[in-house]
């Protein structure tokens, strides 16, 4: 037999292209390797898993034997990958054992930031970026009221609004003066501001939390704006940091992420990355619609097929039912400039060029009707 495909990690890159490349070659010999549980899920389903009544035993839709039968694959769960040892095409465990490979996907996913606070709550701050955080957080929940939540991006909001909605009291604090700050104008901030507010959720804008002490069963949040209050649970999401470190002492290139060509081939031939660990022609996309394109391109690769990655216009959907939003963020690094048309149904907030161009967009409340019009504008976000 010859040596297998082995992937390394189950999130949803590891099983996109192990799924497209089963379309393909029933033949090739796959394995997985995974340093959690294996199972699939949909991580998106995590932020707003409260409103729709899923528990975590719910969100996941197979185990990794379930998964195995059905794309007649080897999948090795708790299983994490020490080193990379390109020049023997070998995967080395942190037991010991070697696995060779005839190619190599590195499917590695990205870390949770975690800011430099200071006080002795720091420790007990949960972030949510996989299936067994999320059964953390939902133990912590129980019988708790009131929760923080560090950072108003995408999924801090996306947090905020499913807590909200499953009644508890919720604080975000941002050091940004808008939540969404780097998808958003400043008219779309607003207005996602107050529907969420009107939600019941509370912002702490243009200040950072300085000081997280547990006092008693609770956590007292001390921000450099002064202000100070308590909360039952604290969690952080500030942002993603895609997992290099394997790659970068295998000798591989990694910048912000695995830094990869078009054919998502690393510096070695054979070792490829795709999903939140990696990095495309400069661009860093932690978002599922990325990984769908990406894993069909591999999967023809691996298949002996050289195919290169094209993204499309790829929106993403606020996962905020008290808010819809859909953005399509445009490359900021290419001139433009927002033009916006707000009113109390709604904000369609345009970037465009000097010659009107679209280059990108964000839609809040009744403007998302338009987005298959407007997407249909956009251009490719890498052809
Ligand atoms: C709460 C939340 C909500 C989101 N909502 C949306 C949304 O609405 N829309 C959207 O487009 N995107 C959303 N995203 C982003 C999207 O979920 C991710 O882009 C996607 O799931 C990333 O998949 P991945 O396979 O690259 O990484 P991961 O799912 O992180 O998988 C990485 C895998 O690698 C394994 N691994 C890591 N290191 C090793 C090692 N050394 N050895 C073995 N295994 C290893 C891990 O165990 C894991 O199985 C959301 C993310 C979060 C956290």
């Amino acid at each position: 037999m010859n040596d297998p495909v082995v992937i390394v990690g189950s999130g949803l890159a590891g099983y996109a292209v192990a799924r497209e490349l089963r379309k393909l070659n029933t033949e090739i010999p796959i394995i997985m390797l995974s340093a959690d549980h294996g199972g699939f899920y949909s991580k998106p389903m995590l932020s707003n898993a409260l409103a729709f009544g899923k528990t975590p035993a719910s969100i996941l839709n197979n185990d990794a034997v379930q998964m195995a039968a059905q794309l007649k694959i080897y999948i090795r769960p708790y299983c994490r990958v020490a080193t990379i040892d390109q020049s023997r095409s070998m995967v080395t465990l942190m037991d010991g054992e070697e696995i060779f490979y005839d190619q190599l996907v590195l499917a590695l996913g990205a870390d949770q930031v975690r800011l430099p606070l200071q006080g002795n709550g720091v420790a007990k701050i949960l972030t949510v970026n996989d299936l067994d955080d999320y059964q953390n957080f939902r133990d912590a929940l129980t019988g708790k009221k009131r929760v923080s939540i560090i950072g108003a991006g995408l999924i801090g909001c996306e947090f905020a609004n499913d807590l909200a909605a499953a009644g508890y009291q919720v604080d975000v604090i941002d050091i940004s003066a808008q939540p969404l700050g780097r998808l958003l104008p400043p008219a779309g901030g607003a207005f996602i501001q107050q529907k969420l507010a009107a939600n019941g959720v509370f912002f702490h804008l243009n200040t950072t939390t300085q000081t997280v002490d547990q006092v008693n069963k609770q956590f007292r949040l001390t921000l450099t704006s002064g202000e100070s209050f308590e909360s039952d649970l604290v969690l952080s999401s500030v942002g993603l940091r895609p997992r290099t470190q394997l790659a970068e002492t295998a000798g591989i290139q990694v910048n912000r992420g695995v830094v990869v060509n078009r054919l998502l081939q690393t510096r070695f031939a054979n070792i490829y990355a795709l999903g939140d660990c990696a990095e495309v022609e400069s661009k860093v996309l932690p978002f599922v619609m990325p990984i769908t394109h990406a894993a069909r391109a591999l999967a023809a690769t691996l298949a002996g097929n050289p195919t290169f990655v094209q993204y499309p216009a790829m929106p993403v959907m606020v996962k905020t039912p008290a808010c819809p939003t859909v953005v399509s963020p445009p490359d900021f690094s290419v001139k433009g400039e927002w033009n916006v048309e707000a009113d109390e149904e709604g904000v369609k907030a345009l970037y465009q060029d000097e010659a009107g161009n679209l280059l990108g967009y964000a839609l809040l409340g009744a403007a998302t009707k338009e987005k298959n019009n407007l997407t249909a504008q956009l251009p490719p976000v890498l052809m």
